[in-house]
Formats: C-alpha cells, structure tokens, sequence
C-alpha cells in the first residue's frame, strides 16, 4: 500500500461541485484580481478568526513582510523568533531590516520558550514573532505576558494553526497582527498561494492594506509592494471555509489513532499537547533516536514521510553569520535529528493509519534488523541532557 503524505486530491473529489462551480464563477465574471470573492473571503476569515480585519495577500510569506513593516521596524532592529519554524518567519526579518535573534524552543513541543526569548530581549529589541507550530500553539500567555512587561509587539506566525487555540481562545487574536499562508498543503489551502494578516487595531490595517498595495490606487502616499491574493484563490477559499471545522476534526482523529497505536512502539514519542492548548494537527511530527533507518524503512514500504525541518533555522548556511553553535539552542538542535512528520491529512482513511503505525511496529520488531541500539544521537542525546551553559 503506497501511502502519500498529503493527499490534496481526495480533497478536490470530496467538495469538486463547490470547487468547479466557484472556480466557473469567477471566470464568468472576469473577477480575477480584487472584486467579489476576496472581499468576501477577508470578510469571513476576519469572522472566522475573531478580528476586526483581515488583509489578504499572495502568500504567508509576505504576509509576516507586510506586517512587520506595519509595525513600523526600524534597520537594526531586534526581532525575536523561534530557532525552529520554517525560513519565512526569519528571512522577512531580515528583509525588512531588521536583525534576526534567535530563541531555542520547548523540547516536548517545538515552540519558543519563553524563558529564552526574556533573556534575549536588550535595548534593541522591538518584537517577538512566536510560531504555533505544527499547528500546536505556542505559551502564547506567557510570550504575551513578557511583550506586555517590556513593550514590545507579538506578530503570530499562524501559518500553520488555523483554527488552533490557547485557552479556548483561537490564535490570531493574541498578537498586534497575525499571519496565515493558503498554500496548498496548509490546513486551509488554495489550489496556488495566498495568504493573509488579521488585526484588531484599525490604523494599522489600513496602513498595511495600502502598503500591499503600492502604497495606494488614486494617490500613493508611499512607496509600497504589490502583494494580493487573487480571485480564483479567494473563490476557492470562499469554497473550502465552511468545511474547515470538519477537516479539523478530522485531523484530530488521524492524530487520535495514531497516538493509540504508537504508544509503546520501540522509542517513539508520540506529539505532546499541553492541557491549555488545542492542536489542529497541520503536522504529525513524532521523535525517535531511529529517525533516519525509520524514514528509511518506511520509504522503502511506499510511506513518505517529511523533515519539519531537516535543520533548525540557525543551522543552515544562510545564518552562518551569526555564529551559533548547537549549545545555544539546545532542545532545537536535539531534535532535528530526532523528528519524523508521518502522513496525515483530514481524508485519510483508518487503514492507511492503521497500516503506517503496523509498518513502524514492524521496524521494531524482532525480524527487523534495522534498529541501531546506541546510535550516534543516542549519545548527543545524552549529552544533551547534561547541557553546558557557559557562553556561546
Ligand atoms: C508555510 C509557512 C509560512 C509561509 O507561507 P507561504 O504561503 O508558503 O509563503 C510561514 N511560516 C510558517 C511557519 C509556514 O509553515
């Protein structure tokens, strides 16, 4: 059984009237760039999260440019980020002038940890963009309760967490702005990118609307970038909307499953909810000190299976500069090696998990020969454990 990691087709045939009708629309009325159908989806999404507005742009990735530029970052200014998240979060940072100060994260569940982010804050910092990563939120209470304490600005990276809440309230209400992607594969997806930013705050709307959209039609009081969803995209959103709850559901009990029937396979750990949070599942990600013959074993058995990310943020090349070294981010960088995305998506049936969970219990068993008893991160792992907490 050949079993993808996301299956954006099945999702097409299970709501393709809606979809083919929406799409037809839009072309019956040339409605391709603004008009009807993004006006309405800003609409609804700002009702559906709970927000005053909701500006919508060409991808996620632009939406945290959009944003911070909103916010008005200043070149030199500090920003602080999680060391694990995808390049997006940090690279508009950079982009907008700022400078980029890494966080290391929560071992158990990959967000940023608050502590590290209060003992990185100096004079220059200005903000603090926490991701809710795998679509598990971050220690938004706490990450807000130092923005408060030092007067700094929370932009929510909720690319991957629509739907998600922290305390029953949804995420994208906590911060001055928030930020979503529709890239296909999210769990909200268009068939192409787009992405938005929510707020409360009004002036602050308005400016980044008019800053997405060369700094306005009739009169450009400024220099701005050219950033939009288009209207097929917004259609096809205005589309899927109203079955999100659903897929979210049905998320939960792809994780519910798989949660069962891995609990006391070999050394897996299994992704780990805090009680105040409500995980929406964008990624299944368990850890193993068998990542890699895992992965291996599984490929061979038809499973894909993903690397979210194959390394933490301050590891690639592109932030070699800053010098850092696996003890400044101790939990990010022990768990590079350890984390394993498995398929999920809301249509997938039972005996596909069923079948991915029997493959990883094989892996273990006693025919298998592929388990690596001590590896080589069993021993990083150990020393992670006794970290060394001199300076660099
Ligand atoms: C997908 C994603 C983005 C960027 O979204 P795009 O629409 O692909 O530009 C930003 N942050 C995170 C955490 C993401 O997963």
């Amino acid at each position: 059984m050949k079993i993808p990691f996301v299956d954006l087709h099945a999702q097409y045939l299970s709501i393709k009237d809606e979809i083919d009708k929406a799409i037809a629309e839009v072309i019956a009325q040339s409605a391709y760039i603004r008009g009807p159908h993004v006006n309405a989806f800003e609409e609804t999404w700002a009702k559906t999260v709970g927000v005053k507005r909701c500006i919508s742009c060409a991808n996620g990735t632009d939406a945290i440019y959009i944003a911070l530029r909103g916010l008005g970052l200043k070149r030199g200014d500090e920003v602080i980020t999680s060391a694990h998240s995808w390049i997006s979060t940090s690279e508009t940072i950079t982009q907008a002038g700022g400078r980029v100060v890494f966080c290391d994260t929560d071992e158990e569940t990959f967000t940023i940890d608050p502590i590290d982010v209060e003992k990185k804050i100096t004079p220059a910092t200005v903000g603090i963009v926490p991701v809710h990563l795998y679509g598990q939120p971050a220690d938004t209470g706490a990450i807000m309760a130092i923005a408060r304490k030092h007067n700094l600005w929370v932009i929510e990276d909720c690319a991957q967490a629509h739907l998600a809440s922290y305390k029953g309230q949804l995420v994208g209400t906590f911060g001055n702005v928030a930020t979503f992607s529709f890239y296909p594969g999210k769990n909200l997806g268009a068939y192409g990118d787009a992405g938005c930013v929510v707020t409360n705050d009004d002036r602050l709307a308005d400016w980044m609307a008019t800053f997405a959209r060369h700094g306005g039609k009739a009169d450009h009081i400024m220099e701005g970038m050219n950033s939009r969803m288009d209207g097929l995209q917004a259609a096809i959103l205005n589309a899927k909307l109203p079955h999100l709850p659903a897929w979210t559901a049905a998320r939960r009990r792809v994780a519910a499953l798989y949660n069962e029937l891995l609990e006391d396979v070999g050394d897996v750990i299994t992704p780990t909810v805090k009680s105040d949070r409500d995980h929406v599942y964008h990624l299944y990600v368990i850890r193993t000190e068998n990542r890699d013959a895992l992965r291996e074993h599984l490929s061979q058995a038809g499973i894909s299976t993903g690397l979210h990310y194959a390394k933490a943020l301050p590891f690639y090349p592109a932030y070699a500069y800053l010098g850092h070294v696996p003890k400044n981010f101790p939990a990010a960088y022990f768990n590079q090696s350890r984390i394993l995305s498995l398929p999920i998506y809301p249509e997938m049936p039972e005996e596909a998990i069923t079948h991915v969970a029997n493959v990883i219990s094989h892996f273990w068993s006693s025919e298998s020969p592929k388990v690596i008893e001590l590896t080589a991160a069993n021993l990083i792992g150990i020393e992670r454990r006794t970290p060394v907490l001199s300076d660099n």
